[in-house]
Formats: structure tokens, C-alpha cells, sequence
């Protein structure tokens, strides 16, 4: 793996090549659907040229293929983008071209973001850095996996519920999914747009902070988005740490509550109280995030209609275009949401489901609120098990649902969440912790995850 500090004050000409070349040396993976080659190496060697460095000058860098960005298509996995080219760039890719990030490729992912394995990629599945008979994890899978193989120092990814996290922990690396609103989330392909945040992958806490520091703040863009609070923080010491209760049950993997549990002493060693806490609300997370984010997807992706982007199919009448160009546009678990997500939203259903939901998210949001009151963070593992076999759960939905149980609750409370790398399990496949915090307390979050790396 390597760290942003491993390409600073060298040509970009070079660190661009080292990228690009080591993409190709790993290409079994599979991580990649695209490299932006030439248009890299133009502005690598305008960066050269330039006497005022940003800060991030020269270093590469790959972003998910939900990213609007110059350089290749903008896929989203689906056959619906495949050949669409973005007209404009994401906020989040602009503000890191500023500081002089270059970005070489776009990783694959589960189309429209949809899925916790990358499995459900038109383009077939991405590898996981590890184990290459286990899935990267999802949706950011490609993103989690250039980082863990040291393609680049760091890589973009959205989380809508665990899309960052998950990956992070099943292939060794730290994910930050930031408080809702932290990032523009201008020139992203929407999935649900009450939980889609933008983050990022790193080889290290600091490498994240500098990254998400450059990206964070006001987007006129997007009326959600916060003033920048990624102010690099110190570690506040002697904090009050919750273990949350529910995600410590007989269910999950000794390995990786062993990991977690390891964590906890390393907290407790450097001057930390721990103790354990219990949201009984969150065995609903799981559902509430199923009946909220298909709804808003049903709704974001109404518009790939087959008349306004991308892929147009052949029909003679204008429901048949519609029909024809959405059979083939998106993968079965597109299509499966956007049936959820119509039938939650529809007259008959609404109060039953989709209210109910939302009742319910805002009594889980008040649980955590008041939990955060008294707790300076809250700490679980990542994911159930540590990375699967693929094929294992992909054809069973609810079983792959099922290992979202653990990083829905963040997204649907908007609060910022990081999956911090906490060793392997006997067979050698990494395990991440999870630390969850108040709103706009990410920058402590990363503290406290680079107060104990020496020591993890
Ligand atoms: N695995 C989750 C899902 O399928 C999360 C997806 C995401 O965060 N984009 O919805």
C-alpha cells in the first residue's frame, strides 16, 4: 500500500505512470472499468510545469464510476451509461483537480451503486485485494481494492449505506463515510438522496483528513451541503466510548468480534472508557433502510427513461421505449428497487410503509442523539463476517441485505461513520471496526483512529 506523503515532491509525469502502470499490472482484479490515461498525463505534465503546488500536487488518484469525470465514460456499471461522457465534473472531483489530485481511472462498482459485493456490476465482479475467490465487497469495491493493492494512495466512493465502509473492512483499508451534507454531492449519479454521501479510501487516517478536508464544504450545487468542519483535529483524550450491544451478538463472526473486541483494549490502554450500550430500535434499521432507499431510488431513477441519457433501445411505440431501454439498461437488482420503491410509494401502500419508515428513522435518529449525548463515539464492527465467497449471497437478496445490518444505521441518521482496519482473521482476511459520532464530529472520528494506529 502506499500514502499520499509517497508521491509528494516527485514529477507527477512519474507518479501518473507508477499508477497507470500498476493498474495494468493488477488487472486480474478487476478493479477497474476505465483509465484516464491521456487525459492524466496532460495535466500531470501542466503540474510539473507549474510553480505554485496544491496540496495534493501530482498525487493519482481513481474515483468510482458513479463520478461524473473527464477522461472516459461515466458508466455507473450499466449498460444505461455505458457510453454517456459526462458534461461536466463532479464538485468533489473539481475541488481535488484544484489542490492538484490527478485522477487516472474510474473503479467498478454494483450498478447504480446498488448492491454490497460489486457483483451486480454489468461489467462482471471486481476481486477482493486479499482473496481473489472472495468478493471486494459494495457497492465502492473497485475503489477499496486500487487502494488495498497500492494502485493509488487514495480512491473516491460513494456510501448511501455502507457502500464505503463495507469494502473498506473486507479488504484492509481505512472508508470514511462523513456526516450527511459534509461533500457536494454535485455530478454523482444519485441512489437514494436522503442517505448518498461522498467519501473516500485510504492507506492511513491522515491521508483521509487531507482528502476529505480538500472535498468537504458549501456547494451551491447542492442545498444539503455544510460549511467545511474537517479542521484537522486533535485527539480529545479520556473519551466515553459506547459498544453497541446489538451488533456484538451470538450472530456475528468470533473473527470479527475478536477484532473489535481488540480495539476496545487498545481504547481502554490509552486512557479511554468503554462501555457497553443498546439501541433496541436497530433491529428496524434494516427494514426502515429498505422501504426509504428504494423509494428514492424508484424516484432518482425515473429518469434513465431511455429518451434523456444514455442507451436508447429500438421500439415502435414510446412505453415500449421505456420498457425496452430499462430491461436492458439496468442489472435484476436495479429493477428489483425500483419495484420495492414504486410499490412503497404507491396510494395504497404510503402510510403503511413509506410513513412508517420515516417515523421510525426519526426515533432511531433521536436514540442515537441521545446516545451521543453522553458517548463521544460509538464503536461495532463493520459487517457481520469478514468478506464472502463470490456467488454466495448473490442470488439471495435478502442474505446480502442482511450483511448491510450493521452500516445502515449511519446513513439513515446522517451521522459520519469510519471503518478503521483492526487485523485479520486466523485465515488472513481483514476485518475493520466501525466508529460512528455525532454530526460534523468526523474530523474526531479520524483522530481518534490515528491517535491508535501505531499501536493497532
Ligand atoms: N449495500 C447497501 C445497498 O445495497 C449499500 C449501498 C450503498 O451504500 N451504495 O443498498
Amino acid at each position: 500500500m502506499t500514502s499520499i506523503s509517497d508521491y509528494m515532491g516527485t514529477s507527477a509525469v512519474v507518479n501518473v505512470k507508477r499508477a497507470i502502470e500498476a493498474a495494468k499490472q493488477h488487472d486480474e482484479f478487476h478493479a477497474l472499468l476505465a483509465l484516464t490515461e491521456e487525459r492524466a498525463l496532460e495535466r500531470a505534465t501542466k503540474i510539473d510545469e507549474t510553480e505554485v503546488k496544491g496540496r495534493l500536487a501530482g498525487v493519482p488518484f481513481i474515483a468510482k464510476d458513479n463520478f461524473l469525470a473527464f477522461g472516459a465514460p461515466t458508466t455507473a456499471a450499466s449498460h444505461f451509461l455505458e457510453k454517456f461522457n459526462a458534461p461536466l465534473q463532479a464538485t468533489a472531483i473539481e475541488k481535488l483537480e484544484v489542490e492538484g489530485a490527478i485522477c487516472i481511472g474510474k473503479a467498478n462498482l454494483d450498478a447504480f451503486a446498488h448492491g454490497g459485493s460489486t457483483e451486480n456490476s454489468t461489467f462482471g465482479p471486481t476481486l477482493n485485494a486479499v482473496d481473489k475467490e472472495r468478493v471486494a465487497g459494495g457497492s465502492s469495491g473497485g475503489s477499496a481494492v486500487v487502494t488495498a493493492l497500492g494502485i493509488v494512495p487514495f480512491a473516491l466512493g460513494t456510501d448511501t449505506g455502507g457502500s464505503i465502509r463495507q469494502p473498506a473492512s473486507f479488504n484492509g483499508v481505512y472508508g470514511i463515510k462523513p456526516t450527511y451534507g459534509a461533500v457536494s454531492r454535485y455530478g454523482v449519479v444519485a441512489m437514494a438522496s436522503s442517505t448518498d454521501t461522498i467519501g473516500c479510501f485510504a492507506t492511513n487516517a491522515s491521508d483521509a483528513e487531507l482528502v476529505m478536508d480538500v472535498m468537504a464544504g458549501r456547494d451551491s450545487h447542492d442545498a444539503t451541503t455544510l460549511p467545511d468542519f474537517f479542521e484537522i483535529a486533535d485527539v480529545k483524550p479520556g473519551q466515553k466510548i459506547g459498544v453497541i450491544k446489538e451488533f456484538m451478538t451470538d450472530d456475528v463472526d468470533a473473527d470479527v468480534k475478536k477484532s473489535v473486541n481488540n480495539y476496545i483494549d487498545k481504547l481502554k490502554s490509552t486512557g479511554h472508557t468503554v462501555e457497553e450500550v443498546s439501541v433496541p430500535l436497530l433491529k428496524y434499521a434494516l427494514a426502515m433502510y429498505y422501504i426509504i432507499v428504494p423509494a428514492e431510488i424508484s424516484s432518482n431513477l425515473a429518469r434513465y427513461d431511455g429518451v434523456r441519457y444514455g442507451k436508447r433501445a429500438e421500439a415502435g411505440s414510446l412505453s415500449d421505449l421505456y420498457g425496452k431501454s430499462r430491461d436492458d439498461g439496468f442489472v435484476d437488482e436495479n429493477k428489483r428497487r425500483i419495484m420495492i420503491g414504486s410499490y412503497v410509494l404507491s396510494s395504497g401502500f404510503f402510510d403503511a410503509y413509506y410513513m412508517q419508515a420515516q417515523k421510525a428513522r426519526t426515533l432511531l435518529i433521536n436514540a442515537f442523539n441521545e446516545l451521543l449525548e453522553s458517548y463521544d463515539v460509538l464503536i461495532g464492527p463493520v459487517t457481520p463476517t469478514p468478506a464472502f465467497k463470490l456467488g454466495e449471497k448473490a442470488s439471495d437478496p435478502i442474505k446480502m441485505y442482511l450483511s448491510d445490518m450493521m452500516t445502515v444505521a449511519a446513513s439513515l441518521t446522517g451521522m459520519p461513520a469510519i471503518s478503521v482496519p483492526s487485523g485479520n482473521t486466523n485465515s488472513g482476511l481483514p476485518v475493520g471496526v466501525q466508529l460512528i459520532g455525532q454530526r460534523r464530529s468526523d474530523a474526531q472520528l479520524l483522530a481518534l483512529a490515528k491517535s491508535l494506529e501505531e499501536s493497532v
